[in-house]
């Protein structure tokens, strides 16, 4: 098989600001965020997209993805958060291994009808990402 990003995220053998994780999921920041704490909730195993995962895996990468959206919200204090999963490049898909979006949305965003292909990126360093990774980090833990 081709490698695969995020089964190398997975496998700790690709380096990335990860957040959380669980028998079967994985959370990780978005390397180049549509906003601040933009996440991806990731099943471990390697599925392709929403119709070939499993249902219990689903069930792990959706629970995942509250909690994300929980922390970040009592963190950064969005005005609305969205996720998105893209299954199939036609809808955007750019990375073939299923994962969901966790976007919070901020009042200056004008993002937010846009298709996540379509999205305008901020501008974000490793270091934007680290400060971020390691407040939500430490909002996990409590
Ligand atoms: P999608 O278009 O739904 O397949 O989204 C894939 C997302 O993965 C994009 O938002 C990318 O910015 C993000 N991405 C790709 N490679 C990495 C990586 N190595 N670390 C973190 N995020 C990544
Ligand atoms: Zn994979």
């Amino acid at each position: 098989m081709q490698e695969c990003q995020f089964c190398e995220i997975a496998s700790r053998s690709k380096e990335s600001e990860i957040l959380y994780e669980t028998e079967s999921a994985i959370s990780f920041l978005d390397h180049r965020p549509v906003s601040k704490g933009h996440t991806l909730i990731v099943s471990k195993k390697h599925f392709e997209n929403l119709f070939d995962v499993d249902q219990d895996t689903l069930c792990e990468v959706m629970k995942m993805a509250k909690l994300i959206s929980i922390k970040i919200n009592t963190l950064y204090n969005p005005t609305g958060i969205n996720l998105i999963q893209n299954s199939g490049e036609q809808a955007g898909q750019t990375v073939f291994h299923f994962h969901v979006h966790v976007i919070p949305r901020y009042d200056d965003d004008y993002n937010k009808r846009l298709g996540i292909e379509a999205q305008k990126r901020v501008r974000s360093t490793n270091l934007d990402l680290k400060l971020t990774a390691n407040e939500l980090r430490l909002a996990l833990r409590n």
